[in-house]
């Protein structure tokens, strides 16, 4: 197994804690070395509109809006999440999305991919009313697995 730098594309081993082209820093919080939608960007973006932080992750944020705007009424209608993307430019996403109802109940749990989440960018995915069998109390987005985008 060996990281690419996300900014100058060296390849490193994964037990490196700086690219040996660069220099940047290839660890997360705790010493851990991580991949791509890990690394911290030293200059992160900020979206309006996204608020929460995907687990996981070391940029990416989540917003959630009833399709369609209004407001909710009964908490099963279906929702937008739109995940947008504060540090480097990734492809291949892979997100665990999970509902849970009442008393911690589980609603769903799915998987969406990300074909191109670049840096800046938002993307949004549905997620259908036929999903959410009772009301939605609480949403947890987490990074699964992602790799680093294309360098232009
Ligand atoms: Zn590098």
């Amino acid at each position: 197994m060996s990281l690419s730098c996300p900014r100058c594309r060296t390849l490193n081993p994964d037990v490196a804690h700086y690219c040996r082209q660069c220099g940047l820093r290839l660890e997360v919080a705790g010493g851990a070395v991580a991949g791509a939608g890990r690394i911290r960007h030293p200059n992160p973006l900020v979206s309006a509109e996204a608020t929460a932080a995907v687990a996981g992750a070391a940029h990416l944020h989540y917003g959630r809006q009833p399709v369609g705007g209004g407001t909710p009424l009964l908490g099963t209608e279906p929702l937008e999440l739109t995940v947008f993307n504060g540090g480097y430019d990734l492809a291949n996403v892979v997100l665990r999305v999970r509902g849970d109802g009442e008393a911690g109940r589980s609603l769903f749990a799915l998987m969406r991919e990300i074909e191109t989440l670049a840096r800046g960018q938002a993307v949004s995915f549905e997620i259908p009313s036929y999903e959410l069998p009772g009301p939605l109390h609480a949403l947890h987005v987490e990074l699964v697995s992602a790799e680093f985008g294309a360098q232009d």
